[in-house]
Order: structure tokens, then C-alpha cells, then sequence
């Protein structure tokens, strides 16, 4: 039924309607883009069928803008309305093989915010390593002891989706040091070997290594940091370590990249008033944050600006683009 009223809606040009009305500029976020052996699974990244058709949609109504150029329309207020800046969070290898190619090739500039401590290490990022083990793995009793799951059982649905949700909640609200914790204990469920085995089966959750991030900055992509670890600034972290995660990640690419490295976006969104100052101290132009809502015009800190994350599903897709942001 929502298909159904989705496709008359678009059948009666409603997405049009709301683009004329809602004219703004727009970031839009995507993680990774990937031939997918299981959405579920791989939740981070989307079919490159849906991609091409999101990216063929955008091209067509709206005007790809760089990020650089939108920093210069930003400080100039010179907006047409229509721009678009295609942005890809955490530093998937899908990013390098296959997202560069099919922008490249429609000359469609583009941004990717990379983890700077999975670059160099190769780890996963915390939410695909849950994915994996929870959803991937086959388990039938998991074991997390920080989180207090011993022994459960995990073969049915129900109970696998209560285990997910609460790793995936801990993992996005716990400090640092406690995150590394639950990756670690949820890790030690599987051999190490069927672990690699896991991660070639799904290997879109793959990150890019710092030849292959060279690689992509060479080819026209802009990179930007996304912390060092994939760490979720919000309160509950150590002030000091979200400064050098902040700090620290710039002058790596930086160093890696022989460029500088103007832009930053909070991994989950999560920022604070201590973490937008950090931003501006380190020197980004930017910060970007993961508030669909909100109107670009309408945010006046520059270490927030916000980003619209891209549904899946074609349709939903011209939708949800042209309905946001609402204010
Ligand atoms: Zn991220």
C-alpha cells in the first residue's frame, strides 16, 4: 500500500512539485556502494543498480556541485537553489572500484570522509563487525559479557533482532574504550579464520587502505576526515580523546594525502558544543553533521552543517530528497 500511494504520488509528478517548492542546497550522505550478497548484512552499502538510478535522478533535476564549490557559494551566499554535494562516509575500498569509476565517468565531483585508524589497520568499521557476527555469521548463541549477553540463544529472529539492537545502541553510545571492548568480545565469537572467511563473503564492508585512499584522492575525490576511529562524539566520550580524534585525523591525511584536509563529518552525527569548537580550532572550513531536517541557510555554526543520509528504494528516494529539509 505505501509503495502504491509512493508510485501515484511520483506518477502525478509530486516530486517535482516539491522540488519547486522546496528549494535549498543539499549534502547528501552515502556509505558504501557495492555488488551486495546480503542487505541485511551489508546494510552500509547499496546495490549499484539503485545507485546509478539515484545518481541518474540527481544529475538530471539538480546541479552536482564540489564540496569546495559549495564552501565558496557557502561564504559568498551565492546559492542557486539546485546544488547538490555527493558526500560518502567511513572510507569503504567500494568507494575507490566502484563509486569513483561511475562518477568519473559522468564528471560528477564528489567527497569521501574517511576513518583514519581503519585506513591504517584494516578493522572494520564497529557497526559492520556487529552486522557480521550478528547477521552474517550463522551463530545460534552469541556471547557479548560487557553487555551482559551470555549464551543467548539467537537462532530465531525475534531474539537475533533484541541482541542487534542492543549492540548497535551500546556501540553508538558507549566511550571509545568501551566500544573497542564489545568489538573485541563480539569478535571472539568466531574463529579467526572464519571471521576472514566472513569478510570475503561480504566484502563490501571492506575499508580502503591508504594506497587505495591515495588512489581515490588522485582521481578527483576530495577527502575528508571522519575521526580517527569510527567514534561517535557525543557526551559520554572523553573530551580530550574526541579533541585528538578531531585534531590527530587531520594532520594524517594531511600527512598521508601531501593536501590539506578542509572538511570533516561526525561519524552517527553526534556532536558537541566542545566537539564544534574542536572542528574550528583544527582548522577544518567545515564540520558536517547528519540533521535532515534542517535548512543549510538555517544553521549558522559552520562545524554542523547539515547532510540528508539517502534512502535505498528508488522511489522513497525521490521523495525523501525533495521533502527535505523541512526547515
Ligand atoms: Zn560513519
Amino acid at each position: 500500500m505505501k509503495n502504491l500511494v509512493k508510485n501515484i504520488f511520483l506518477s502525478l509528478k509530486g516530486d517535482a512539485i516539491l522540488r519547486s517548492i522546496n528549494r535549498t542546497p543539499r549534502i547528501l550522505f552515502w556509505h558504501g556502494v557495492d555488488y551486495i550478497t546480503d542487505q541485511k548484512v551489508e546494510a552500509e552499502s547499496f546495490d549499484v543498480q539503485s545507485f546509478k538510478k539515484q545518481i541518474k535522478y540527481l544529475d538530471k533535476y539538480y546541479e552536482i556541485i564540489s564540496i569546495e564549490e559549495f564552501y565558496y557559494r557557502y561564504k559568498h551566499n551565492k546559492f542557486t537553489n539546485k546544488e547538490v554535494v555527493l558526500t560518502f562516509d567511513d572510507g569503504y575500498l567500494n568507494n575507490l572500484n566502484v563509486v569513483c569509476p561511475i562518477l568519473n565517468n559522468l564528471n560528477l565531483p564528489f567527497t569521501v570522509f574517511v576513518s583514519t585508524e581503519h585506513i591504517e589497520t584494516g578493522e572494520l568499521f564497529p557497526t559492520s563487525i556487529a552486522r557480521l557476527i550478528i547477521y552474517g555469521a550463522d551463530l545460534d548463541i552469541i556471547n557479548v559479557p560487557y553487555l551482559k549477553i551470555h549464551n543467548e540463544d539467537i537462532s530465531d529472529t525475534e531474539n537475533r533482532t533484541i541482541i542487534y539492537n542492543k549492540v548497535i545502541n551500546s556501540l553508538k553510545s558507549q566511550p571509545l574504550e568501551k566500544v573497542r571492548k564489545i568489538i573485541s568480545e563480539l569478535k571472539a565469537n568466531l574463529s579467526d579464520q572464519d571471521y576472514t572467511r566472513l569478510v570475503e563473503k561480504f566484502k563490501s564492508v571492506k575499508p580502503m587502505n591508504w594506497v587505495e585512499v591515495k588512489k581515490l584522492h588522485n582521481l578527483g575525490a576530495t577527502i575528508g576526515s571522519h575521526c580517527k576511529y569510527h567514534i561517535c562524539c557525543h557526551d559520554n566520550q572523553d573530551e580530550k580523546e574526541v579533541k585528538a580524534q578531531i585534531i590527530e585525523s587531520k594532520n594524517i591525511i594531511e600527512e598521508k594525502l601531501e593536501a590539506e584536509c578542509k572538511y570533516f563529518a561526525y561519524p552517527n552525527g553526534n556532536y558537541t558544543t566542545a566537539s564544534n569548537d574542536f572542528i574550528k580550532t583544527a582548522g577544518y572550513k567545515m564540520g558536517f553533521s547528519t540533521e535532515k531536517n534542517l535548512k543549510i541557510e538555517n544553521v549558522k555554526d559552520t562545524s554542523i552543517i547539515p547532510r540528508i543520509g539517502v534512502p535505498l528504494n528508488i522511489n522513497t528516494f525521490k521523495i525523501y530528497i525533495n521533502l527535505y529539509p523541512k526547515k
